[in-house]
């Protein structure tokens, strides 16, 4: 494209709230066969809630509930910040005046899994199965019961574990974004692919494709397993666009023909894109798709 093209091509994205990095994302996007869309944030709200908890072993639930605080409350994932309210309902309920700050020791992140850490010299763990395996937390059936019947209803299962054994969990809803089906059968009309990659399970990340119309699904892929499946999709001779919110996509968004990122995800997200949609709507990806096509027609 001349650089009179691009420039004006930038600025009418600009104007529509689609800020496009450069001259080169512009030319590439119109060649864009496949979309891989992330889940949390992307296609869901992003705001999950709680909806169900439950204990496996005989601790209280005052004190299950401000472990689990000590904990969370330290991570940056939308779900931590879902589970660390509830819990704070939930240990109220049931006597405590969350004032004491209980300290957490090795405290770690694990990208797409959930965190760890120590109190008072008890290892805790929060997060989902791919952690506990890490960890070789063995799950009895009651707790393989509770985590399959809430992914069956697309919800996600935030497992405590305690002294290395399970003690209890929660269960989190994100509604889908309610442009998602739209955009993805606009896109399928336009010949373009969509694709889910996340991190999270694969029968919560199935029931939430099958509400989009996604057919094709890659779970429980940590952020550079996400980058690897756009460089296979890349190495099948199609070209990838890549719409993400989190720094767990960053490296998907960077190894993409075309990184989009969500206006309301995070900074490293941001960054690491070609294309911001500021207005977080998913109708965006068409409107990028379209103005470069319109674009590149128009040289040719
Ligand atoms: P996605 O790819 O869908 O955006 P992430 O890669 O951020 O999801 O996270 C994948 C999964 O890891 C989550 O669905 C959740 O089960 C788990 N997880 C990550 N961080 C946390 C946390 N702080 N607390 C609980 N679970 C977590
Ligand atoms: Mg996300």
């Amino acid at each position: 494209a001349t650089p009179t093209a691009v420039m004006v091509a930038t600025g009418k994205g600009a104007a529509l709230g689609v800020l496009i990095k450069g001259g080169n994302s512009l030319e590439n996007a119109h060649k864009v066969k496949t979309v891989v869309f992330d889940k949390t944030g992307t296609l869901t709200v992003g705001k999950p809630a709680v909806v169900s908890s439950v204990l496996f072993s005989k601790i209280s639930m005052e004190d299950f509930c401000d472990l689990t605080i000590a904990a969370e409350a330290n991570s940056e994932h939308p779900i931590a910040k879902a589970v660390v309210e509830h819990a704070k309902k939930l240990s109220q309920k049931h006597g405590s005046q969350n004032e004491h700050f209980i300290e957490i020791k090795d405290f770690e992140v694990h990208p797409g899994s959930g965190v760890s850490g120590k109190i008072d010299e008890r290892p805790i763990l929060v997060g989902n199965k791919r952690l506990m395996r890490f960890f070789n937390v063995v799950l009895g059936p009651e707790v393989d019961t509770y985590i399959s019947e809430n992914e069956k209803l697309a919800r996600t299962c935030v497992l405590v574990a305690i002294d290395g054994r399970a003690a209890g969990a929660f269960a989190v809803t994100d509604p889908v974004k309610p442009e998602a089906a739209v955009v993805i059968s606009y896109l399928h009309s336009m010949h373009i692919t969509s694709v889910m990659v996340t991190g999270d399970n694969w029968a919560t990340a199935t029931a939430i494709a099958h509400q989009v119309g996604i057919q094709k699904v890659f779970a429980e892929t940590d952020p550079l397993g996400k980058a690897d499946k756009i460089k296979e999709l890349q190495l099948s001779g199609t070209t990838v666009a890549m719409v993400g919110d989190g720094i767990n996509d960053s490296p998907a968004l960077a190894a993409a023909d075309v990184g989009m990122a969500i206006g309301a995800g995070t900074d490293v997200a941001i960054e690491a894109a070609d294309v911001v949609l500021m207005k977080s709507n998913l109708e965006d990806v068409v409107t990028a798709i379209d103005l470069s096509r319109k674009t590149m027609s128009r040289i040719r």
